[in-house]
């Protein structure tokens, strides 16, 4: 008997032409996520099969599958010839491991794809339902809300059995819905708002801006280990590191105090945006949510945004702090989010920032200097780094 990862998808995003379309983009993100599994993957009739699974592998696989988006769930099945006497074995198989000695109840679901098969769904159901009841007398079938929904679906090579699924992410395979560039800091919120946007299909790449010798080496090292996991979900991301130093000490000694904190957020956003068209990013990514700092008020995020073309996305908008970590703790980067660290942004605080800033104001503050050799300075020193799933 072998085992197999039966993958159901979301269809509500699958009219017409864009079917096929996003089941081939579907089955490459499977693909790169079990590349260290070298699985056999085949598609059938709004089902992905992965055949042939060594059984020390299934749990990783399916772990990793768990992460893929655009998987609304999964199976762990068994494999077996379109038999009756293998397919029961198959059940036996599949009901003992689902605990059948404790006395559960269990009900039998059947699908069957190829309609060539010599049972109709109503008889395999009856007779598996009567074969299992036989074999372990302890089991009670309940026909509405059975503990084990053991399931059987006839396809057109094999036969596939199985107890339950695994919830996935949901959402649509990366890379269906084109690029952004997240920027992403040490903190709790950035890594979350990447997530929510690759969930939507899109694909990262992801920005940085440190201090150094103001913030630390282990600083960065945090940042990479937080777009690790979030290229867990996300698949590969290319990470710029931008130094940040010379432009924050430029503002610091030469702009009006109240202002750096915006002044600053503002060139982060225009390099972060030539970085983005560098690597044909379409769109920027923050963590930002209104309210929850002084740079994050509706003004603020007016005079922000003022300092780019692209679209920006703030997917936390009209979240509350203790949502964010909610998600973040789901989502597994909450551990090494809070994990003490300096931030850039958080080293050169203003006493007194501003929280209602103008934007004539703040572009004529911006004007005192010549920013544009210092941009171009820091991105060429910047270092990208490619972080793999
Ligand atoms: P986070 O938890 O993401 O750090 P925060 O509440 O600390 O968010 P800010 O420090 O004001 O908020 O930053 C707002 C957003 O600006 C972040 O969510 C992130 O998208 C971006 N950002 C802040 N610092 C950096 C940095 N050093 N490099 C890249 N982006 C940054
Ligand atoms: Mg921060």
């Amino acid at each position: 008997m072998k085992t197999a990862l039966l993958i159901k998808y979301a269809e509500i995003h699958l009219k017409g032409l864009n079917r096929p379309y996003f089941e081939r983009m579907l089955v490459s993100r499977i693909d790169s996520a079990l590349a260290p599994h070298r699985a056999r993957i085949i598609r059938e009739q709004g089902r992905i099969f992965v055949m042939d699974i060594p059984p020390d592998h299934v749990e990783d696989a399916a772990s990793r599958l768990r992460r893929v988006f655009g998987i609304h769930s999964l199976c762990i099945a068994s494999c077996v010839d379109k038999d009756w006497e293998q397919i029961k074995d198959a059940a036996f198989f599949v009901l003992e491991k689902a605990g059948v000695q404790d006395g559960k109840t269990f009900k039998v679901f059947a699908r069957r794809a190829d309609k060539r098969f010599f049972m109709t769904s109503e008889q395999l159901c009856r007779e598996l339902g009567h074969e299992a009841l036989e074999r372990f007398p302890k089991l009670k079938v309940d026909v509405h809300n059975p503990q084990i929904p053991l399931t059987v679906e006839i396809r057109q090579d094999s036969a596939f059995v199985y107890a339950g699924e695994l919830s996935g992410q949901g959402g649509m395979p990366v890379g269906c819905n084109g690029k952004a560039m997240l920027l992403i800091s040490g903190g709790i919120d950035s890594p979350v708002a990447g997530h929510m946007i690759a969930k939507r299909g899109v694909s990262l790449a992801a920005v940085h801006f440190f201090s150094y010798p103001y913030t630390s080496e282990r600083a960065r090292d945090k940042v990479e280990e937080l777009a690790r996991i979030v290229a867990s979900y996300a698949g590969e991301i290319d990470l710029y590191l931008v130094p940040f130093t010379d432009i924050q000490l430029t503002i610091y000694d030469r702009c009006p105090s109240s202002e750096t904190t915006v002044l600053m957020r503002r060139l982060m956003m225009k390099i972060a945006e030539r970085l983005a068209k560098e690597c044909k990013a379409q769109a920027l990514i923050t963590g930002e949510s209104i309210g929850q700092v002084a740079s994050q008020t509706i003004e603020s995020l007016t005079v922000t945004n003022d300092a780019v073309d692209m679209p920006v996305f703030r997917p936390l908008i009209g979240f509350d702090k203790e949502e964010i970590i909610e998600r973040a703790k789901r989502i597994g980067t909450f551990e090494t989010s809070i994990l003490p660290y300096e931030d850039c942004c958080t080293v050169f605080v203003p006493q007194h920032p501003v929280t209602k800033p103008k934007l004539e104001k703040l572009r004529e503050s911006e004007a005192l200097v010549d920013f544009e050799p210092l941009i171009q300075a820091a991105i060429e020193k910047t270092e990208c780094k490619k972080i793999s799933q």
